[in-house]
């Protein structure tokens, strides 16, 4: 392939940059440019040893630009499977320009976004999901979401994925063999057995679905709301998980009347905290308009916390706030358990199932809150190995060849020809293939590594 070459560091001023080369001939071309103190050429060093050395201008009289390190790797032992050369030059922003420029007069091309990547992909030296992966290492904010990431760069999906796939095959080998040989001795294909088989692999699916909406809850954080009405403490509530004075914490009903957000780290999950404006009835105009808000943000919320105030008994309005969180991802706090507690658990347990005591102004109680949350999100069980779906497009191709998969079995189930069967699993193994990368249009490897900054 031919020879391209990109900075792949920040465009930014640093202690060192990288430059890197890749392509059948990349060594060569550096050798124009790099002249290694020992006299050693790049094409005469082995794969993974360095050379120190300097960078020249060969078009300007064989000028100075700077010194630095090269270092080799070499076919098929590199990023992208092809011969690499990386300059580690002084990281000013001038120099390193200068001598990317100085490479592609001597015959690089410049490199597009991701085509290092788009080029490890093409050498198969990683699936479609390892590559989306690589973009996902670069840009976690936190362990988890590095830990999900590395599992996709390690293969963890690709390799769920190609379980299912054999079974599909083999599925499809012996419903085609049975079609095209009728008058061999094959055994005649048992709807039973394949509906199993068919069961089997939905289910394989729908754990990978599943983990998807983990992965996006771990990635962007889980959507929560805290819900009630004025007064009763969710500012504190607020300030207490995020961990300073953010919310404005009055006597006075009705001070948080917009919504106020913050990301906050609870254990190994980030909540996406939504402070919204107490819900009560109101004639305020302004006050109203934050009440419909934080209704609205309740539908669309992954978690709502409903703080209740225990030192009262409960009002009309708390329980019109109860009633829309029936059989929604909700948590009641009982706040204000450092005075007489008069409210009855088991009245709130009619609308919501978990239920949790705290004090929020004296940070009592926080910790159960925390096992509550995890509790509902089932930390324990998330199992990073089985492979994490990580983003839409993923999702989508699983989503297909789920629905097909489907589709498959309810023929079956309505004892629909074995030819239109066979027609619905292949086209869930297509969907797979597309996922992997395997039978990927141009146009979805193409949106895959636009995704990238150039030099990756
Ligand atoms: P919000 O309107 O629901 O946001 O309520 P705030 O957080 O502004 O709190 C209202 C009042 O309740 C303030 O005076 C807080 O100091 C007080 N408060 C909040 N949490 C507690 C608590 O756990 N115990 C007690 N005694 N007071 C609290």
């Amino acid at each position: 392939m031919s020879v391209i070459a990109g900075i792949s560091t920040p465009n930014a001023p640093g202690g060192i940059a990288v430059i890197r080369i890749s392509g059948d001939t990349a060594l060569e071309t550096a050798d124009k440019v790099f002249k290694s103190v020992s006299g050693k050429k790049a094409v005469d060093m082995d794969g993974y040893t360095c050379a120190y050395g300097h960078i020249y201008d060969n078009y300007d009289n064989n000028q100075l630009i700077d010194e630095c390190v090269l270092t080799v790797f070499k076919a098929p032992h590199s990023y992208t499977g092809e011969n690499v050369a990386e300059i580690s030059c002084h990281g000013g922003l001038f120099v390193t320009k200068k001598i990317l420029r100085l490479i592609l007069k001597n015959g690089a091309e410049p490199s597009g976004a991701g085509e290092f990547t788009k080029r490890a992909f093409i050498n198969g030296k990683l699936d479609l999901t390892q590559a989306d992966a690589v973009m996902d290492i670069i840009s976690a904010k936190g362990d988890t979401e590095l830990k999900m990431a590395e599992n996709l760069r390690n293969g963890a999906v690709f390799k769920k994925i190609t379980s299912v796939r054999q079974e599909l095959l083999k599925m499809l080998g012996d419903l085609s063999a049975w079609a095209d040989y009728p008058e061999e001795d094959i055994p005649e294909v048992n709807p039973d057995v394949l509906k199993l088989e068919l069961l089997n692999a939905e289910s394989e699916l729908e754990r990978l679905i599943k983990g998807y909406d983990y992965g996006r809850i771990l990635k962007n954080g889980i959507n929560t709301v805290i819900v009630g009405r004025p007064n009763v403490g969710k500012s504190t509530l607020f300030n207490c998980l995020s961990g300073f004075e953010r919310s404005i914490v009055t006597d006075i009903a009705g001070t948080t009347r917009d919504v106020i957000e913050e990301y906050v780290k609870i254990g190994e999950l980030v909540l996406r905290l939504s402070d919204t404006a107490g819900i009560r009835e109101t004639s305020d105009v302004i006050e109203n308009i934050g009440v419909d808000i934080a209704f609205k943000k309740i539908d669309e919320a992954d978690l709502i916390i409903a703080v209740l105030d225990g030192s009262c008994p409960l009002s009309e309005d708390d329980f019109k706030i109860l009633n829309q969180l029936k059989n929604k991802p909700a948590i009641a706090v009982i706040n204000k358990t450092d005075r007489e507690i008069l409210i009855n658990e088991r009245d709130v347990n009619k609308y919501i199932k978990n239920t949790v005591f705290i004090s929020a102004k004296n940070n009592d109680g926080i910790e159960n809150l925390q096992s509550a949350i995890e509790d509902i999100f089932e930390v324990s069980e998330i199992n990073f190995d089985n492979g994490i779906v990580s983003n839409e497009r993923q999702k989508k191709c699983v989503d297909t060849a789920l629905s097909l998969v489907n589709e498959a079995i309810n023929a079956l189930d309505a004892g629909i020809m074995l030819d239109a069967v066979t027609v619905l699993i292949d086209e869930a193994l297509q969907s797979l293939l597309e996922l992997t990368g395997e039978k990927a249009t141009e146009a979805v490897v193409d949106e895959v590594f636009s995704r990238f900054c150039v030099g990756k």
